[in-house]
């Protein structure tokens, strides 16, 4: 890495993660010299990035030796909307919440009406939280579909009727009149749990397994959303135990399909997955056999793509998450049986953490990392 051109972007990167915190680690890490390394903190120090560390501040009337990332200086707006429901949050630049609000709110309403609302419950929020819009730098939003990231649109959502090709950024911007970022769902939640749980880990893959079966691919730290932004939708691989189940995408053999939340309580004849976690854990045994089976179902998928992406880590996440230990056990005891050893060896498979914050946290990892990447500091250093 050529050092000697960081700019001010990429010293702030280098205290966030806490490779050096002074003057002279900077220096010496950077190879900038003493006077550019001063110049670059000082645009820093002037754009409330960072703070002189607290032992630096009693040394009197000399500058500062030692700085620390301001996790206060800007706040994020975060939403998670869902098919029926909707989850917000105002944080810090650390993903820490400083308020949230959750409500029904049905994606089906149209644009429109939901992003109205959006913008209604954000000034609420942030009014809650004692902060205001100009100390806002950015909104990360997650949607239950399709999206194309880099203009906000959703595309062909099968369950967001009028949303198709919709500019979710042009109708909040100029409310906001702050940067919009748009996801996907079972993306911002990889992100929000590779933030929050596991921050070492280079690869993951993060599995929602609620009505349907969707994931989110992390490798080497950042969200892989492959071509089109179509990478992870693992719920439509052909598995051979579906072979002759057709599928809502109008093909057979799917995997959503004889695991998703919606197959199991159509089997327990029971409204929605909700339902059937709920059998299960009043230990109902016909229940338990087939989140088992479905577990197995899905390890089928990840041993493949054990084998061929090499993860660190597989979160299951989803509302069928919480039926625990018989969804985990059945995913591990195929995958390890059926994986390579080398590739299992250090793998580790287990439960969300975050559980229904994860979509939250996630939208907000997505702005923090947009507004902190080192090009959009220097940007904001140059305009300040
Ligand atoms: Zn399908």
């Amino acid at each position: 890495m050529t050092m000697e051109i960081a700019g001010a972007g990429a010293l702030l990167t280098i205290l966030r993660d806490g490779r050096a915190r002074t003057r002279a680690e900077l220096m010496e890490l950077t190879g900038l010299a003493r006077s550019t390394v001063s110049q670059r903190l000082d645009a820093l120090l002037d754009q409330q990035w960072i703070i002189p560390a607290d032992d630096a501040i009693s040394s009197g009337g000399r500058p500062a030796a030692a700085f620390t990332f301001n996790a206060g200086a800007r706040v994020v707006l975060a939403a998670d909307l869902g098919a029926t429901h909707a989850r917000l949050a105002v944080t810090d630049l650390t993903t820490q919440v400083l308020a949230e609000h959750s409500e029904d709110v049905a994606i089906a309403d149209g644009p429109e009406r939901v992003l109205d609302w959006l913008v209604t419950a954000f000034h609420r929020l942030l009014a809650e939280s004692g902060h205001t819009l100009d100390q806002v730098c950015g909104t990360g939003i997650g949607l239950p579909g399709p999206v194309e990231h880099e203009t906000g649109r959703p595309v062909n959502p099968p369950i967001m009727p009028g949303w198709d090709g919709f500019d979710v950024p042009a109708r909040l911007g100029p409310r906001l009149g702050v940067p919009i970022l748009v996801d996907n769902d079972v993306n911002i939640m990889a992100l929000g749990e590779h933030w929050a749980a596991s921050p070492e880990v280079e690869h993951l893959i993060f599995v929602k397994v609620g009505t349907g079966i969707g994931s989110g691919i992390i490798t080497e730290h950042r969200l892989h959303r492959g071509a089109q932004g179509a990478a992870g939708d693992i719920g439509h691989i052909c598995v051979p135990s579906a072979a002759h189940v057709v599928c809502r995408c109008g093909n057979t053999g799917c995997l959503e399909a004889i695991a998703g939340g919606g197959a199991l309580a159509a089997q327990l004849d029971v409204a929605n997955g909700r339902e059937v976690v709920r059998l299960v854990r009043a230990g109902d045994a016909r229940a338990i056999q087939l989140i088992r089976q479905a577990g197995r179902d899905l390890g089928d998928v990840l041993a493949s793509l054990v084998n061929f992406f090499n993860p660190g880590v597989i979160i299951i996440g989803g509302d069928m998450a919480d039926a625990g230990e018989h969804l985990l056990a059945g995913v591990r005891e195929v995958v390890y049986r059926r994986s390579l050893p080398l590739a299992t060896q250090h793998l580790n498979i287990r439960s969300r953490q975050l559980g229904d914050r994860a979509g939250v946290i996630g939208a907000s990892v997505l702005m923090i990392e947009h507004i902190l990447s080192p090009g959009t500091v220097d940007l904001s250093v140059a305009s300040g």
